[in-house]
């Protein structure tokens, strides 16, 4: 047992979100005992200055993209030609070099206030797409990063099959992929054993993906509805852009998340990730599904995507989580207001989503899209202690009031991160690994 004391807390009041004054946790294995608001600290407690709030959860990523950040907005193009650029990162890979990255990447992420992360991962073998000598050497490596930097991993082994529909992979994807879909079921099943045998479930655990219905045959989509663990989060990129759904039309005659349904796959376990270009009847098939939706906002705006029909998809019953996928930043305060600003932008209207709403789209809206425990938008017995505090006082948050700090705080305004009741990073250092600047810059020397 042990006690953290917030200076101030956003705590639940009937409901309600209220700021608290000396909020006292008691903190018994990594989770929330006990709390008492307007008490002063215990000798032994924990200090959290500013104003604490849960940590967030990182719904979509993909560890590898942070080498392009910064590197790709000379000239124009589209997301196909970002993706070529994508793939030749994705070639410099190794076990080893990727381990290092992730590891500074998952830093960046824990420092920022992310205390968890589904990583979406489909570099899978090596470059010929030959596996590694070691079975699941990339993805034991992308383990052992998330337990350097503390945060708590759901590892989405991905499931890559095709190019396009109707087209094989390309040499420059033969490492994503698999022999078929029972093959992947079969490493996935492994790699499942594997990580249980090694790390503490709440803290790394094995969830499933398909890389979208770009990559994945409609005969595989069959085999995986009907053999896919059901007790595994599944993820999928959907409807990122208009030509996947032109081609999803052609192919099949229906739109990707009709492809889905008709096989069964739509439900609370499914994370469509983007979900920017939808019928309307797609958004009542996945609100109907209780599925959850994974916006990227700042991904998308980079990539020119679109803005994906958030407020209509939560209206109709679906979550709404964040991701900062290819990381063009990693903040979860700037996802959570891009989310609101895409809609105003887009309606022409504000209070689209509620600063609570937001807060809930990067906290708990991630639930049912992670294989390990998330934080509650607000502080709750019985819940993880994952926590991240904020500066009431930084010349962005001076004056804000702490329930609209989505408008106005970033990551550079957390002062301290707390997992399973641990401080693991104050001040944009990571307590065990240092600065995730120091650990980018020298992981992504050895890369070109
Ligand atoms: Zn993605």
């Amino acid at each position: 047992m042990s006690g953290i004391w917030c200076q101030s807390a956003l705590i639940d009041a009937d409901g309600a979100s209220t700021t608290a004054s000396g909020v006292r946790l008691e903190v018994q294995d990594g989770r929330i005992s006990e709390i008492i608001a307007g008490v002063p600290p215990q000798t032994s407690d924990q200090l959290l200055n500013g104003v604490v709030f849960p940590a967030a959860a990182n719904a979509h990523s993909h560890a590898f993209h942070r080498i392009l950040r910064g590197r790709t907005h000379d000239g124009r193009g589209d997301f196909w030609v970002w993706r070529e650029q994508m793939y030749r990162s994705a070639a410099e890979l190794t076990p080893e070099k990727y381990e290092k990255l992730a590891a500074a990447v998952f830093a960046e992420m824990v420092v920022s206030g992310f205390s968890s992360v589904a990583e979406f991962h489909y570099v899978h073998h090596r470059p010929d797409g030959q596996p590694y000598a070691e079975a699941h050497a990339m993805e034991l490596a992308l383990a052992r990063a998330a337990r350097a930097a503390g945060i708590r991993l759901t590892l989405l082994d991905t499931l890559y099959l095709a190019g396009g529909i109707g087209s094989p992979l390309s040499p420059e994807q033969a490492r994503f992929g698999d022999a078929d879909a029972q093959a992947w079921l079969d490493r996935l099943a492994s790699l499942r054993s594997e990580i249980a045998r090694h790390f503490d479930p709440d803290v790394i655990s094995v969830g499933a993906a398909l890389h979208s219905v770009r990559g994945v045959p409609d005969g595989a989509l069959k085999t995986v509805s009907e053999k896919l663990p059901h007790d595994m989060p599944l993820h999928i990129h959907l409807s990122e852009q208009p030509a996947e759904n032109k081609a999803c039309l052609g192919a099949y005659g229906v739109t990707p998340a009709g492809l889905l349904s008709r096989h069964g796959l739509l439900s609370r376990r499914l994370s469509a990730v983007h979900s920017t270009h939808l019928t309307s009847e797609d958004i009542q098939l996945l609100g109907s599904a209780g599925a959850t939706v994974v916006m990227c906002p700042s991904t998308e705006a980079d990539l020119a995507d679109g803005i994906g029909p958030a407020r209509a998809l939560s209206d109709a019953g679906a979550k709404i989580a964040l991701g900062t996928d290819q990381h063009a930043v990693i903040d979860p305060w700037v996802e959570m207001r891009t989310l609101e600003h895409g809609e105003r932008l887009g309606s022409g209207q504000r209070g689209r989503f509620s600063p609570q709403e937001l807060l809930r789209a990067a906290t708990e809206g991630a639930a049912d899209s992670m294989a390990t425990p998330i934080a509650p938008a607000l502080l709750q017995v019985g819940a993880v202690c994952d926590l991240m505090a904020v500066a009431p006082d930084s010349v962005r948050t001076a004056g804000s009031m702490p329930q609209q700090f989505p408008f106005s705080a970033t990551a550079s305004d957390v002062t301290d991160v707390i997992i399973a009741g641990e401080l693991v990073a104050s001040n944009g250092v990571h307590r065990r690994l240092g600065q995730p600047g120091h650990l980018l810059a020298e992981a992504l020397k050895e890369f070109s």
